[in-house]
This record gives C-alpha cells, sequence and structure tokens, in this order.
C-alpha cells in the first residue's frame, strides 16, 4: 500500500467515508445508507451485508486483517476487542469473511465497565450497534466500526448512546421555531462541535523515573521550578524541532483517518501545546476527540515523548483544559448562533440567545456536572482557567442590545446608530462580535459559544450532551408558547424580553479571575460548586432527572448510574494518587533523605574531628532530619486514613475530598521542602525544571 503524499489524498485515506461508499456501493445500497443517516430509518439485513462486504474488501486493501466495533463506555476513554476476518473453508484454508450481522452488531461482555448499578438489576452482557453516522476507517490493520454500547434491555452504557439522542432532541425543538419563522426547507439542525485540545510533551526516559506520572498521570510531588512561563515566551512561540516533528507526524495520522486537525501552537507553560481541529457535527466531532486523543499519546512514544493529558500534571505552571466550541447548523448551511442581517433574521438569532441564555442559567448546576473530576478540581477556580462559577460572557456590542431589550430603550452604539425597540423592529446585531474575554467560562465569538470549563483528558461527549439537552428544553418551551400564539411578533418579543430580563443575572463581562467576581456571584445568586465533591450531588437532583428523562436522553435509572459512576470515578482516582503518594515517600523519599542526613552526619563529624566549622551542615542536618520525621508521620497519618474509607459512595467522595486531600497537600509542602534542601544526587526522581524543559 501506497502513502498518499499529497494533503488532499492523504486526508481520509484510511476512512470508509461517503465518497468511498458512493464508489463501492450499488446505488440502491447507498441510498440506503443516505436514509437511515436522514431519516433514522434502519438497514434490511441484504444492505448491510453489501456495506459489511464492500468495507471488508476496501479494509483489506488498505492492510486490515481485523474488525473492531469502538466504543466509548463510562471510563472516559475508548474500548475495542478485535476480531479477525479469517474464516476456516476446510483443508486448512481460510477465507476472509464479515457478515453484514457483524456489523451492525457486536456482543461483548459488558461486565468489566462501569455501569453505575443497570449491571447488578439487568443482564452482564451487553451489545454495540454501529453507528451508521460516524464513518468507519483503518488503524493499525484493523478496521475501526464506530458503535453505541448498551445492557441487554435497551440501557445506554456509553457516552455516544446519549450524545445521539440528545442531537435528535435539539434537531427536533429547533426546527418547529425555524417553522414559526416559515423555513420550510429545514428537515435536521446539527450541533457543531469544534473541541481545542491541550497537552503537555515530556521526555519519555525522565517520565518513565516518576512513578507519580506513570499511574496517576500529574507529579505528586515538585517545586515550581526557577524558570516557569514567566518570561511568557513560550506561548505561540518557535516550535522546536523535536516538537515540530511530533506536531508534522501527529497531523499525518489525524488526517489519514479523517480527523480535520487544523491549528497548532506552543501554549502558555512550558513544554505545553494546542491542536485545533476545524469543527464538525456533535458526535463525529467526539468521536475525532477520542482518536486525536489516543493518536497524541501513540505518535508522542515515537518521537521519545509521553503526552501527558492530564488536567494538571504540574503545579505552579498553566494547567490543561479543553474549549468546546459549540453552534447549531441547519442541514440547509445556516448557524442558528449567526446574527442575520435582517430584522426577522435577528428576531430568530435573538430567540435562539434567548434560550441559550436561560438554559445556561437554569441549568448552571448540570453544566457544571459536566466537567466536574479530580483533574479539572485543580484547575477550575485556579487563577488560569474559569472560574468554578458559571456565567455568559456576550460582549459589549451584544450585551448592549441585550441590555436595551430588557429596558426597552433606544440602543446606541458608539453614537453612530440609534435603534429602536419597537414591535417588529429589532436591532441590527453587530456581526464583528470578537471575544476578548478569556476568563469567561462560557463566551459568545460571534456565531458560536465556547465552553471552556473542560478538562483536557475528558470526554466531550456530558457537556454536549448537556448543552444539546438545555437547548432542546428551552426551545421547546418557547415552540409550545409561539405555536399557539394569535400574535407571534407580540409574544416573540415578550419571550425574549422576559427571558433576558430574568436571566441577565448570569451574563458578566467583566474579569473571572478576580476575587471580586466571586463576591458579586454570590450576591447575583449563581452557583459556585467550587469542587467536585460540591457538584456531583447536583447530577441528579430532581430538576436534572427532569430535565434529561423529559427530553428522552436518560432514563431515571441511566441518570443515576451515571451520577453514581462520577462519584466512584472521583473516589478510585484520589484513592490511586494517594495511594501512589505513600509507596513514593516510603520506597523513595524517606530512604533518600535518610541517606543524605546519614552522609551529611558523617561530613559533620569529619569536620568536627579536625576542629573545621560545620555550622551548614548541623544545621542542614537538623532540618532535613526534623523534616523527615514529619513526613514519615503524615504519611502514617495518610495511610492510616486511607483504611477508614466509608462504604457509602458519596460518603466516601466527601472523605476524600476533606481527609485525604488535607493529607496529602500536607505531605506533599514537605516534601517539596526536602526537595529544596536535599543534594541533587540524592533525590530520587526528576524534578520540575528536568522535566518541563526536556523537550530539546
Ligand atoms: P480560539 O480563538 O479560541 O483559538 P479559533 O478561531 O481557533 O478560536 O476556533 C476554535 C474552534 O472553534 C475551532 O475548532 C473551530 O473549528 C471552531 N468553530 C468555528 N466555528 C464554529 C461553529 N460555528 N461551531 C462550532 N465550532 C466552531
Ligand atoms: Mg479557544
Amino acid at each position: 500500500m501506497e502513502t498518499p503524499t499529497k494533503l488532499p489524498e492523504l486526508f481520509g485515506s484510511m476512512v470508509f467515508n461517503e465518497e468511498t461508499m458512493k464508489d463501492r456501493l450499488s446505488s440502491a445500497s447507498y441510498n440506503a445508507w443516505k436514509k437511515c443517516i436522514t431519516d433514522g430509518t434502519s438497514l434490511d439485513l441484504a444492505t448491510a451485508n453489501e456495506i459489511a462486504e464492500a468495507m471488508k474488501q476496501w479494509a483489506i486493501e488498505k492492510g486490515a486483517t481485523h474488525y473492531t466495533h469502538w466504543f466509548q463506555p463510562m471510563t472516559g476513554v475508548t474500548a475495542e476487542k478485535h476480531d479477525s476476518f479469517i474464516a476456516p473453508v476446510g483443508g486448512g484454508k481460510i477465507v476472509m469473511d464479515f457478515s453484514g450481522k457483524e456489523l451492525v452488531r457486536g456482543e461483548p461482555d459488558a461486565s468489566s465497565f462501569p455501569s453505575g448499578g443497570l449491571r447488578a438489576t439487568f443482564e452482564a452482557r451487553g451489545y454495540t450497534a454501529w453507528d451508521p453516522t460516524s464513518f468507519a476507517f483503518v488503524k493499525d490493520n484493523s478496521l475501526y466500526i464506530p458503535t453505541i454500547f448498551c445492557s441487554y434491555s435497551g440501557q445506554a452504557l456509553d457516552k455516544k448512546t446519549p450524545l445521539l439522542r440528545s442531537m435528535d432532541a435539539v434537531s427536533r425543538q429547533a426546527i418547529r421555531i425555524l417553522r414559526l419563522f416559515g423555513d420550510k426547507d429545514t428537515r435536521r439542525v446539527t450541533a457543531q462541535v469544534g473541541p481545542e485540545q491541550e497537552y503537555f510533551l515530556i521526555d519519555k526516559e525522565l517520565y518513565a523515573q516518576r512513578e507519580d506520572l506513570r499511574l496517576t498521570g500529574r507529579t505528586l510531588f515538585g517545586n515550581k521550578p526557577p524558570r516557569g512561563q514567566e518570561l511568557e515566551d513560550h506561548y505561540f512561540g518557535q516550535l522546536k524541532p523535536r516538537v515540530s516533528a511530533y506536531m508534522k507526524d501527529l497531523d499525518d495520522e489525524l488526517w489519514k483517518v479523517g480527523v480535520l486537525s487544523k491549528t497548532k501552537h506552543n501554549e502558555v507553560a512550558p513544554s505545553q501545546h494546542e491542536m485545533a481541529p476545524i469543527y464538525a457535527d456533535a458526535n463525529a466531532s467526539c468521536d475525532q476527540n477520542q482518536l486525536t486523543m489516543e493518536l497524541m499519546k501513540k505518535v508522542a512514544d515515537r518521537h521519545g515523548f509521553v503526552c501527558l493529558l492530564h488536567e494538571k500534571p504540574f503545579d505552579g505552571v498553566n494547567g490543561s483544559g479543553k474549549h468546546d466550541n459549540f453552534s447549531l447548523g441547519t442541514d440547509t448551511g445556516k448557524n442558528l448562533f449567526k446574527p442575520g442581517s435582517t430584522p426577522s433574521q435577528n428576531a430568530q438569532f435573538l430567540l435562539f440567545l434567548a434560550a441559550f441564555v436561560k438554559g445556561v442559567d437554569e441549568y448552571q448546576d448540570t453544566l457544571r456536572t459536566t466537567v466536574a473530576s479530580a483533574g479539572n478540581d485543580h484547575r477550575l477556580g485556579a487563577q488560569e482557567a474559569p472560574p468554578a462559577i458559571i456565567s455568559i460572557f456576550l460582549g459589549d456590542e451584544l450585551d448592549g442590545v441585550v441590555k436595551s431589550i430588557i429596558s426597552g430603550k433606544s440602543y446606541k452604539e458608539g453614537g453612530k446608530r440609534t435603534l429602536q425597540i419597537g414591535i417588529d423592529v429589532l436591532p441590527p446585531i453587530p456581526q464583528d462580535n470578537t471575544d476578548r474575554n478569556r476568563t469567561s467560562p462560557m463566551a459568545f465569538t460571534g456565531n458560536k459559544f465556547e465552553f471552556r470549563m473542560l478538562g483536557s483528558s475528558q470526554s466531550i461527549s456530558g457537556p454536549n450532551i448537556a448543552l444539546n439537552t438545555i437547548m432542546a428544553e428551552e426551545l421547546k418551551e418557547f415552540a409550545d408558547q409561539l405555536e399557539k400564539s394569535k400574535n407571534f411578533q407580540n409574544d416573540l418579543q415578550k419571550i425574549i424580553k422576559n427571558a433576558f430580563t430574568d436571566h441577565q443575572h448570569i451574563i458578566f463581562n467583566g474579569n473571572g479571575y478576580d476575587d471580586s467576581w466571586v463576591k458579586e456571584a454570590e450576591k447575583r445568586g449563581l452557583y459556585n460548586l467550587v469542587s467536585t465533591a460540591d457538584a456531583l450531588p447536583y447530577y441528579d437532583n430532581k430538576k436534572n432527572v427532569d430535565l434529561y428523562v423529559g427530553n428522552g436522553i436518560y432514563t431515571e435509572e441511566e441518570i443515576h448510574a451515571r451520577a453514581l459512576i462520577h462519584v466512584e470515578t472521583y473516589n478510585a482516582t484520589i484513592s490511586i494518587e494517594a495511594r501512589t503518594m505513600s509507596d513514593m515517600i516510603r520506597r523513595e523519599i524517606l530512604p533518600a533523605v535518610s541517606s543524605y542526613a546519614t552522609d551529611l552526619a558523617g561530613r559533620v563529624a569529619a569536620k568536627k574531628e579536625v576542629g573545621a566549622s560545620a555550622k551548614y551542615e548541623t544545621e542542614t542536618l537538623k532540618k532535613v532530619s526534623s523534616l523527615t520525621d514529619d513526613l514519615a508521620d503524615t504519611c502514617d497519618k495518610l495511610d492510616k486514613d486511607l483504611n477508614k474509607i466509608p462504604e457509602d459512595a458519596t460518603k466516601a467522595m466527601n472523605y476524600f475530598h476533606k481527609t485525604i486531600l488535607a493529607d496529602m497537600t500536607k505531605a506533599r509542602t514537605i516534601a517539596d521542602e526536602l526537595e529544596t534542601m536535599t543534594d541533587e544526587e540524592y533525590w530520587p526522581f526528576p524534578v520540575y525544571s528536568d522535566l518541563l524543559f526536556s523537550e530539546n
């Protein structure tokens, strides 16, 4: 197989995409597939067989020997189980076989994936079902078939099924609104998502020497290096040759499997970088982001790097997030978050905007829970990432329009334009709304919203399920009212005005990093769910259960199961971190500092014997010895506390959050102080200045 060298040929060369299907399928089968995508009809077995056969032929040409159903269980990463195409035909020979049944349905054992208790009440078996809206592709000699993953009784066990359900929900409701504005053509409204992905690259050999990085993805010890990000020279800085080679290789790999990798640059912290794709349909984007994270790690290995996707690999320098750019697009090519050029278009735009503002305000807590994780707790609220408080940034101009709608007064912009807010006249909306605020968790950036609270390692599924569902809910409410309306213009104005009036407190255009915002937000009555332990109890409160169940996204069992999985994941994460910490203290740090102290004691004795001053050695010895004892005591307490974890998952979460994290912070502070006093020959693992400047 020849590797295409020109980008247009390279791009998607390993994807069984629409063009390939058109080429290789009969027109009847191609049309059946197309109808299945647009109308949600199911495929008959004959068609599935033909697609499977064509897919297999194509995949074999691309070097595939195996196929796998590729799915996204609640672990947040993808899962795959590979079967070869071989089928014996007697006489010791085989043929390459792949049927429509195998394409459409798989039956992995579900019992080892998180199910949040769904497994206890239902069968252990699960099944995977082909998601024909997402293209199959070849990677590492396997044909990857994107699938959903359900229990035998049909409960979703994955992150894909509810995403698809939420996309349907928002499409249904958005179309009702569009019809009211006279749009007869749109048949589908699709959430469009572009996730910007941040990551760190660390030298592989140094990484291997740190048990914390290997087991937890972050450093549990380490002082800020003498040089961090103060010089602000890394952001958009020149790429080092080894990093540049990595990024080029990554792009090639991403392009082959159809990921629209577009932008790459250095980020704020040393060794930190970002990749942004061109946006795509939310479900495809979710698949592509998973592929991106996998390939980032895999390609790093080839370049002697390890790619860290953890939200906070290093204390004292910026952590990594993921910006989720979100809009709603019609199949006729319109973006519903783009201000229009006529009053009617703008009325429609303002209605969608009003739905968004109202929805984000009413469901702040839901949105917050979708980004809650042990890793992200280190970011949100630190002065580098959006605060844990949800607010919306609209920019001065759009904010001016919103304020004028609320007050009923005319809108003046730069003294040049005066706009009357009348019954059937709505203000022109500035088209050049550029985002000047990097501190907002949810910023309007001209024709989309940028949700900036996501952690770098998380699946984008949860946040987009929430955004879709919230929009569906609000649009449904508006459509219910407007479809009955006797005076459309009048009621439209009222709905928009009421929504902005009742929910204006969620709009904040100031500096989200400022401490005064926390007080101001409290005055406004906004949620401030600082940590995962604070946020997760809201995951399945009555209001949020009603939201998701009412829109057909989750069943009640599914949402409670998911809430439990999030709690259990948090507990497991902190437990692993705490145990790793204890292990490193006992087996690496304490022996090292003890040797160093013994060595110092020898030097003190030797110096004293010849009557020389041993002041420095004696002082250091005393300090090191006393800190060593403190560290040993703190580690004892940590170990004891780890033996007292409550049975109940929620109680355990609070215990991990309060007791275990406090023990860990104390142990780290002592260990970090010891690091500053200990001869580097003795320190058992690479320190921050080694790790953060290892890209050369
Ligand atoms: P930033 O200034 O935040 O770096 P960019 O202009 O680089 O923003 O775009 C960020 C992301 O937003 C990209 O992935 C881009 O494809 C995506 N994006 C652009 N337009 C839309 C849209 N209408 N809907 C969703 N995502 C979009
Ligand atoms: Mg961005």
